[in-house]
């Protein structure tokens, strides 16, 4: 059971795209694959800087609301922001 979950899960990121990147502005995002990694644009429509890696350890992010990397702990934006970005982005 676990392990169907586990394919599932994989089989859905492969689909998708195995990372994401966002924008530190308008929290855009964009899924990207290693082997596509220089299709990733640095910066967003909005003029914002778009984060593909984190910027103390370079590991790419799995979650496109991640507000710490997953690797180091590192803060990579401001969840206040992100929270009230998200809000207005749904609507
Ligand atoms: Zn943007
Ligand atoms: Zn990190």
């Amino acid at each position: 059971m676990g392990k169907a979950a586990d394919w599932l899960r994989e089989e859905r990121r492969n689909v998708l795209g195995h990372w994401t990147a966002f924008c530190l502005e308008c929290g855009a995002a964009r899924r990207w694959f290693v082997e596509s990694e220089d299709e990733v644009p640095e910066t967003c429509a909005c003029g914002g800087t778009i984060l593909r890696r984190c910027p103390s350890c370079s590991a790419p992010f799995s979650s496109t609301f991640a507000v710490e990397c997953e690797e180091c702990g590192s803060r990579l934006r401001e969840p206040e922001l992100l929270g009230m970005r998200i809000r207005r982005q749904q609507r």
